[in-house]
């Protein structure tokens, strides 16, 4: 594995470095309103939607793969709202403000559920404990995750002690100290509680590992998360029967015109390799499509939307997949309820 990461090491360096300048052309491209609404609800949709419901919904708070800001999706989050509880799953940039638009009360949140530790994953993770916890976190909010995740939180925790300490005087608050932490490394229950009973099984993202999926059995409603894999059949087996699949789509046109793009114009890139890593590690439309219908799930969401640019319209993220899945698809959007 170190040696995949070093002999790509270079070409996705260089990669990285060109995704970084895709914000910028889209925002030129697409300065219209139409163009964002393509992309997210707005606060109020989701409010509305949240408000008028009944049972389990998902929100999806962020939509876009990688860890590139500026763009008009955020980076990977979720929320699950059950009889009153939130549970989030993934802390890409961009959770918390989500968060809060969705009207939900930070007080509401039970747990947090980390797939792996990319940043475009996990990197507010800590932000989202803190400032949450200024808005009335309970403090008994649980963490899960691959390890080392207890030692991250610790780790944040300490770096974050004086800031803690300083609002907990201030507003005469009990500080948050740590965080109650399960670490998963394995297929399996991952925990339960009146709502929601949680599985997770383990995905193959190299060289990430452990990189998982879970599965949300909520009373009403099971929801499945692919998080970041290459395709695998364990993931139609865990979302067996699933209301819901959320799972990772790569749109391989686009992806392969924008490495052709990096070796047109020169650039150090070597087309077969980055696109070979890209095959490894995510999943292409048609197999997210073939797993969904194997899964026999009643609804497939498309997110962590690889390459998550706004040019890509919703019929042509769709088609690809609706070759193999006859049932509901949707294209996911920062902020929508399902
Ligand atoms: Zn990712
Ligand atoms: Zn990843």
């Amino acid at each position: 594995m170190a040696d995949a990461s070093t002999s790509f090491g270079p070409s996705r360096r260089h990669m990285l470095a060109g995704l970084l300048a895709m914000p910028a052309l889209a925002a030129t491209a697409g300065a219209s309103t139409a163009q964002t609404s393509r992309t997210q609800w707005t606060p109020q949709q989701v409010q509305a939607a949240l408000k008028d419901a009944t049972g389990t919904k998902l929100v999806l708070l962020g939509t876009a793969a990688g860890p590139v800001p500026g763009r008009t999706r955020e980076m990977t989050s979720h929320v699950m709202l059950s009889n009153g509880s939130a549970y989030v799953l993934d802390c890409g940039m961009g959770v918390t403000n989500q968060f809060a638009r969705t009207g939900i009360p930070f007080s509401a949140l039970k747990s947090i559920f980390i797939t792996h530790h990319h940043a475009d994953h996990n990197i507010e993770y800590g932000p989202l404990l803190i400032v949450a916890w200024i808005q009335g976190l309970p403090l008994d909010v649980r963490a899960f995750g691959p390890p080392p995740l207890k030692q991250m939180t610790e780790d944040f925790m300490r770096a974050y002690k004086q800031t803690v300490d300083f609002w907990a005087e201030d507003f005469h608050m009990k500080p948050l100290t740590s965080v109650n932490v399960q670490e998963i490394s394995a297929a399996g229950p991952v925990t339960e509680d009146d709502n929601v009973r949680v599985s997770a099984i383990l995905a193959e993202h190299p060289p990430v590992t452990p990189a998982l999926a879970y599965r949300f059995d909520f009373k009403d409603r099971a929801i499945a998360f692919s998080g970041d894999t290459a395709p695998l059949d364990a993931i139609a087996k865990m979302a067996a029967g699933a209301d819901i699949l959320v799972h990772e789509t790569m749109y391989v046109p686009a992806m392969e015109a924008f490495a052709r793009a990096q070796v047109a114009a020169g650039r150090p890139v070597q087309f077969d390799s980055f696109m070979a890593h890209m095959k490894a590690s995510h999943t292409p439309s048609e197999d997210v499509g073939r797993i969904a219908q194997e899964a026999g799930v009643k609804t497939l969401v498309l997110s962590h939307l690889t390459p998550a640019i706004d040019g890509i319209d919703d019929d042509t993220w769709r088609a690809p997949v609706a070759k193999y899945f006859k049932g509901e698809i949707i294209v996911g959007k920062d902020l929508m309820v399902v």
